[in-house]
């Protein structure tokens, strides 16, 4: 079987959008509201000569914040379970928040390796943004612009190297 790469986060932080550029087809469906709920979605791709699956965590049904958390848990607990690499997506642009916190704390547990994209991040003069995802504890947090493709290269180079 192809390894497994999940792409893991919160909300409308972009995880869609990036696995549409990461595979090269528009399948999973973009919401500027989170709250579509999806199957996980999977996609077979490869970078540099090495093939993969590719599984978007989808849209997670809200009505209310403890919910809202619980059904991230879940929702990213499976994936999380099938994967050989996590791509832990957050939003430079709304910043780190607790629901992000919450995320990277399953992830730690899972002790699977984990690389940090930090989307949005348009144009290289936001890419300062990317710093204060250090103290998630993932390593270098990758500026990435998911919507333009900036960064993208540099994102999925790491994730082959820990295939
Ligand atoms: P998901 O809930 O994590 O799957 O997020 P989506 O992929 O559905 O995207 C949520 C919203 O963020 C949509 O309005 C996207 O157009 C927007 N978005 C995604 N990636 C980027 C990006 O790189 N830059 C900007 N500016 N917006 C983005
Ligand atoms: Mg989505």
């Amino acid at each position: 079987a192809l390894p497994m790469v999940a792409i893991v986060g919160r909300p409308n932080v972009g995880k869609s959008t990036l696995f549409n550029r990461v595979v090269g087809q528009r399948i999973s469906i973009v919401e500027d509201v989170p709250g579509v709920t999806r199957d996980r979605i999977y996609a077979k791709t490869d970078w540099n000569g090495r093939e993969f699956h590719v599984i978007d965590t989808g849209g997670i049904e809200i009505s209310g914040a403890d919910e809202m958390a619980n059904l991230i848990r879940v929702q990213a607990q499976l994936a999380i379970d099938e994967a050989d690499v996590i791509v832990f997506l957050v939003d430079g642009r709304a910043g780190l928040t607790e629901a992000d916190r919450e995320v990277a704390e399953m992830l730690r547990r899972s002790r699977k390796p984990v690389v940090l994209g930090v989307n949005k991040l348009d144009h290289p003069k936001h890419h300062p943004a990317a710093y204060e995802f250090y103290e998630l504890g993932f390593g270098d947090p990758i500026p990435l612009s998911s919507e333009h493709g900036g960064g993208t290269g540099d994102l999925l180079d790491e994730v082959v190297r820990l295939l």
